[in-house]
């Protein structure tokens, strides 16, 4: 069940629900959004119901939920969410592009990878410090001295940081760092980090699981909004089929099918689905046209010495190509390219 507050609902009102509903022996998770506090019960319906909750002071609508998430639910929360990361809007009406390494590897890699990732128009910065790989024997990622990395990066171009975090006693850390914390595919049902990531107070791009359900990763995300965190940014990057052609199967109906269940924006990672270079620029074509409201893309300045996922990175000479993409068919579905911060700021001031 959930509890929709009226915009104008003061904080008695809303512990006042919170109170009845422990009363009753049941718990209540109260997510605070740009327009309205919404409260998420967790327990006996028909105790619930018998709290006539609806006539309190403050509550606009009670809603009984029959899907197994609910905060990040459609039935309560009719209209598509924006979600800001450092000034960036990411939702309906955008394309909002994040670009980057795979993993931060030095100072100057990062630099020129976010400066490819502006020209490709990307207005935020994606890259691993953190890797949570495969295999033990491989590249597991500067640590702490990737995120300052990414920091100096951020101050010199601008652009918010997304950094993935793999553990939860490490999520506090990460997110002094970070604009945006990534969980990544194979953390996606890691309860634990689904929690910490709720509490951390920054907006979280949670990926896929390769063999999650859509109920599945939307449960994911309900994980995080019950810890209070709406600003959740969903990231389809593929699915483990029977096909070996490509790293993973893009599931270009999972974006449409999210949306329509759930308000949170739907990005896609053209790059970790078809695992290929030559496949990033048609799964991207794919990803506008079915109304993706962004993109992660890997790129990297020399993609042979990548430390990690070379094959799908972008080189210099794809960024020319991908950037008249992103600019011809952003406005054919009616969205706007969105602009890093501080371009956004030149042109509100005229300069
Ligand atoms: C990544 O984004 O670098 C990554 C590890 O992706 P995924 O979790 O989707 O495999
Ligand atoms: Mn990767």
């Amino acid at each position: 069940m959930v509890v929709v507050m009226t915009p104008g609902a003061t904080p008695a009102d809303v512990e006042a629900v919170v109170g009845l509903v422990r009363s009753a022996g049941g718990q209540a998770f109260v997510s605070r959004g740009l327009s309205r506090t919404i409260v998420g019960l967790v327990g006996d319906v028909t105790d619930f119901e018998a709290l006539n909750l609806g006539s309190l002071p403050g509550v606009l609508q009670v809603i009984r939920v029959s899907v197994p998430f609910k905060l990040v639910s459609r039935e309560h929360h009719a209209t598509r969410s924006v979600i800001r990361v450092g000034g960036v809007p990411i939702g309906p009406d955008t394309l909002t592009v994040i670009a980057g390494p795979c993993a931060v590897e030095s100072p100057e890699q990062t630099l020129e990878a976010a400066r490819m990732a502006k020209s490709a128009g990307a207005s935020m910065l994606r890259g691993g410090a953190f890797k949570p790989r495969t295999s033990p024997y491989s590249y597991q990622g500067l640590g702490e001295q990737g995120l300052r990395i990414l920091a100096d990066v951020r101050a010199e171009t601008g652009l918010p940081v997304v950094t993935e975090v793999i553990d939860p006693s490490s999520v506090d850390m990460v997110a002094s760092y970070a604009d945006m914390l990534q969980v990544g595919a194979r953390n996606m049902q890691n309860f634990a980090l689904l929690q910490a990531v709720g509490s951390a107070g920054k907006p979280v791009l949670l990926k896929r699981g390769f063999s999650a359900t859509i109920e599945e990763w939307l449960s994911a995300a309900e994980y995080i909004a019950q810890r209070g965190n709406l600003d959740i940014v969903l990231c389809e990057r593929g699915i483990r089929t029977f096909e070996t052609a490509t790293r993973n199967t893009l599931d270009i109906s999972a974006v449409p099918v999210a949306q329509r269940l759930s308000h949170l924006p739907v990005i896609v990672d053209p790059s970790h689905s078809g695992g290929r270079r030559d496949l990033v620029l048609p799964l991207t074509r794919a990803a506008i046209a079915v109304g993706a409201d962004g993109l992660l893309i890997d790129v990297h300045p020399e993609p042979k010495e990548a430390l990690c996922d070379g094959d799908q990175a972008l080189a210099e000479a794809d960024i020319r190509e991908i950037a008249d993409v992103l600019a011809a068919m952003t406005p054919l579905m009616g969205r706007m390219l969105a602009l890093p911060a501080e371009e956004l700021g030149r042109i509100v001031a005229g300069v």
